[in-house]
């Protein structure tokens, strides 16, 4: 047996020999290309090797496959100089000359699934002659690994391309999927074609004259078609390559929009037709005659090419398409195989319904959505498993003395759902596995209080609680209430801002390091910076979409195995819940508190702005409080930033100069906010002029009008959070939309323009106009998300990227929710019966899921 090391040297001495002295060698060296299949073919069949060193072994090979044939000089060269890189690689993988047998460390070992999975077939190959090696061979490597630049017909250039759509691999290739399709298939006699329609024809190519414009900026080619029925003339623009493809004789089909013809005065043609050469060995036509994929486009990649890599693929690797839902459950669910389904996404049969093809929601199509969702969901399953079996080291005492004493001083009694959630929580904290839960309810439904049970318990237990929330605005707000309610239970409330003084700052590190602070306030700075508790218990989280969904993984890797208690207003969809939140056990407080009266929701176009503004005058001079709020959007911080302000000081001068009207941003100094919120708390400022900044969580008991401005560029759900903000009191209290035209197509109206001329109000019926109405017409948050989740896509309804929602290829969250809650079953069903999922059935699944997500879900243990 040769070791690894040793073949490297092998390949090597000849390939430095070639390229040495720039490449004098390159002649005298023959048939490399045999000799380093040979050698990586006897390597590979000897043992397995991990994953990189075969990746490079098979590049080395692939490198070579066509030397020996029909390579220039220039090509030859550069292919040298890569597998001098890959040697080199190889090189420092398998350590220095006669380490062998401690080349590979023990975790290399092959993880079980390759060894068993069908497409490893190397390993048991005899090795072979260089002569009946052919370069493509039963892939040695799974598809997922294999590069696409190896693929027939992938040259590197188009590789680079393809690596530009998220294309590496062959799997991945096979995964980019048509976006949609056209019906090429129905062949129309030239005879029959009508003017105006699409249509295929099938004839024999007459005449073919290549023509060139008179400045030779352009070429024309045009190609003249017979059939039985008469004669058509397809035009190709600057196509001059297809005179040679196109000759007389060739029998083609084209297919195109029509024009003359019929009746007409000349014959019928076509501009710009799709075309497709018939050939003797009749096989299927790919782009014209048929069901015909389309795919995203971009430079250099066209359909047309990559349909003919997708059938080169699947002629190729069908058979080798590992399918990882496993047979028993295909066949429970009358799922096709993985190969099936492949092809007939990409190359649909005649009898395939169009439009479902285009929805995407044929049986292949849904096949393919299983298998992502049933992948996500096992790993969702394996995390929720993971934090189970976590140990935190910590048991709280769930009823400590110090709870009682807060509950005595509450002003109100908890509403039954909140206190259902309490115990939910306390039995939690009780436990010895740390708590990893999803704390769900209405704005305005209570969920604060729960949330100071929790700390206080965390507290009166000796350890330390911290709060995160969104904005610092909010983390003020909440230091002030929370103090009020926590001193006189002897506990220390530390706020740690990201601005103001240094030694205020300094002092609250200390306090937290020290253990002095018992609750901790911040944003999620709190834990992301070098910031040490003295002996962290507990973290709430609040509004937890603006953070992500990693963060326990943040807290783990500071060392801290504290309970973790995610609270958010959004109500989320179901399925996107299962996605998302699909490892935490979820809470849901459902009823508002007793006494609370509906916001009344109104919808002005800005010519009706006054009639708004009279009703907010008649609140605040009835003595109640009023937000004013104006869209900030990152794009246009700045524009939106400036509009805000100048409306407050216009209100302020204008419209409500008999009232005290202040203004709140994100950009304002600390201090200054403190001031401003302090203010509006305690009355003195009665129009609050905000930015987005009160989306979340002020609580302002008095205030009875939400205005808002642009409510067109909110989101439902954002709207509905804002409008949550009044009526927390025993007023009735409304919300009062205001909306401008020009929404959807693009143009934004500056608030200067609008003021003194009438608006041009939204169309009726328009989409946005329809959304606005949909809030109108519903309180019920939950409504209200999935119809922004269904107009406005799951990134962008949750705001931020980064928050990490899944993508799919065939799969679609809002459209498969029932497909998904399907897989999520066959999930837990399946890690019932085999937990660890390493029954051989179930490896390839395994590893595939692992594949797919073991760093986005951060899964630890499971490899
Ligand atoms: P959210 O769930 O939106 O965070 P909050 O915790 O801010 O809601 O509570 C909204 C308001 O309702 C607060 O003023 C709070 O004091 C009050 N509240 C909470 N629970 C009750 C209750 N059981 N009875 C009466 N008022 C309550
Ligand atoms: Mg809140």
């Amino acid at each position: 047996m040769e070791s690894l090391h040793h073949i490297v040297d092998l390949l090597t001495r000849p390939i430095e020999f070639a390229t040495r002295d720039g490449y004098a060698h390159l002649a005298t060296v023959r048939d490399l290309g045999a000799f380093v299949s040979r050698q990586v073919i006897e390597a590979l069949s000897e043992r397995v090797y991990p994953q990189p060193v075969e990746t490079d072994l098979l590049a080395l090979r692939q490198l070579f496959s066509d030397y020996d044939r029909n390579l220039g000089a220039p090509e030859r060269q550069q292919r040298l100089a890569e597998a001098l890189t890959i040697l080199r690689r190889l090189r420092t993988l398998t350590g220095p000359s006669g380490a062998q047998g401690t080349i590979l460390p023990p975790a290399w070992e092959p993880p079980p699934a390759t060894v068993t999975g069908g497409s490893r077939s190397q390993a048991t190959l005899p090795t072979p002659s260089p002569r009946t090696q052919s370069p493509q061979a039963a892939p040695s490597v799974p598809l997922w690994k294999l590069p696409i630049r190896y693929a027939k017909g992938v040259g590197p250039k188009r590789a680079v391309l393809l690596e530009k759509v998220g294309v590496r691999t062959v799997e991945e290739a096979l995964w980019f999927l048509p976006w949609r399709y056209e019906d090429r298939s129905v062949v129309i006699p030239i005879g029959q074609l009508t003017p105006g329609s699409f249509g295929t024809i099938c004839g024999t190519v007459r005449r073919c004259i290549l023509k060139r414009t008179a400045r030779r900026r352009m070429t024309i080619l045009e190609v003249a078609v017979e059939d039985a029925s008469g004669l058509l003339t397809g035009i190709f623009f600057n196509q001059a390559y297809l005179e040679k493809t196109l000759e007389p004789g060739t029998r083609v089909m084209l297919s195109g929009t029509v024009s003359g013809g019929r009746r007409g005065w000349m014959d019928p043609r076509m501009e710009g037709p799709q075309y497709e050469v018939l050939t003797e060995d009749a096989e299927a036509p790919l782009h014209v005659g048929r069901i015909v994929p389309i795919y995203h486009e971009t430079k250099g990649l066209t359909s047309r090419w990559l349909r003919l890599v997708m059938k080169g693929l699947l002629d190729e690797y069908r058979e080798a398409l590992e399918d990882v839902v496993p047979a028993s459950l295909r066949a429970k669910l009358g799922l096709p195989t993985i190969g099936e389904a492949m092809a007939e996404v990409h190359f649909p049969g005649a009898s395939v319904d169009l439009p479902a093809l285009d929805r995407g929601t044929t049986l292949a199509h849904r096949r393919l959505a299983f298998e992502e969702f049933l992948l996500l969901e096992l790993a969702l399953a394996f995390r929720h498993r993971e934090v189970k079996e976590e140990k935190k080291g910590i048991t709280f005492n769930p009823a400590p003395a110090m709870l009682s004493r807060l509950r005595e001083r509450l002003a109100f009694r908890l509403t039954a759902a909140q206190e259902r959630v309490l115990s939910e929580i306390q039995a939690d904290m009780k436990a010895d596995r740390p708590m990893n839960r999803l704390l769900q309810g209405d704005v305005g439904c209570g969920k604060t209080v729960v949330a100071l049970q929790a700390m206080v318990i965390a507290c009166g237990s000796g350890y330390q609680a911290a709060l995160m929330v969104p904005t610092e605005i909010l983390a003020e707000q909440h230091y002030l209430n929370l103090r009020e309610q926590v001193q006189p239970l002897g506990l220390t409330v530390a706020l740690l801002r990201s601005g103001g003084p240094a030694k205020h700052r300094r002092e609250a590190l200390r306090q937290i390091e020290s253990g002095e602070a018992h609750l901790v306030i911040g944003t999620h700075a709190l834990i992301q910076k070098g910031i040490r508790f003295a002996n962290l218990g507990l973290t709430v989280i609040d509004e937890q979409h603006r953070f992500g969904v990693l963060q326990r993984k943040t807290l783990l890797d500071k060392g801290y195995h504290p309970d973790v208690l995610v609270m958010t207003a959004t109500p989320i969809p179901r399925t996107l819940a299962m996605t998302v939140y699909g490892d935490l056990d979820v809470s849901v407080i459902d009823a508002l508190p007793p006494g609370r009266q509906p916001v009344q929701t109104l919808l002005f176009t800005v010519s009706q702005r006054r009639k708004a503004y009279r009703l907010l005058e008649k609140e605040v001079r009835a003595g109640r409080q009023a937000f004013i709020v104006y869209p900030l959007v990152e794009e246009s911080e700045k524009v939106d930033l400036q509009a805000a302000i100048q409306a407050a000081e216009r209100l302020q001068a204008q419209d409500f100069a008999w009232a005290r009207v202040g203004v709140l941003h994100g950009r304002l100094k600390t201090e200054a906010k403190d001031e401003v919120m302090a203010a509006f708390k305690a009355g003195r400022i009665q129009i609050l002029v905000a930015t987005t900044v009160v989306e979340v969580g002020v609580d302002v008991r008095n205030a009875t009008v939400m205005l808002v401005e642009h409510a067109e560029r909110f989101g439902l759900a954002q709207l509905h959070q804002l409008r949550g903000r009044v009526g927390r009191g025993s007023h009735l209290a409304y919300c009062l939309l205001l909306m401008s035209g020009g929404a959807g197509q693009g143009q934004r109206d500056t608030d200067e323009a609008e003021v003194g001329r009438p608006g041009r109000a939204l169309p009726s019926g328009s989409s946005a106009r329809r959304r606005l109405e949909a809030l109108v017409h519903s309180s019920d948050g939950f409504v209200i998300a999935e119809e922004d989740l269904r107009i406005r896509g799951p990134g962008e309804f949750f705001g931020v990227r980064q928050w990490g929602v899944p993508e799919f290829r065939a799969a679609n969250l809002i459209r498969d929710g029932v497909l998904l809650e399907g897989a999520r079953q066959e999930a837990w069903t399946l890690l019932e019966s085999d937990p660890s999922l390493t029954a051989p059935e179930h490896l390839g699944l395994r590893s595939a899921m692992i594949r797919r997500w073991k760093e986005k879900l951060a899964l630890g243990s499971v490899s």
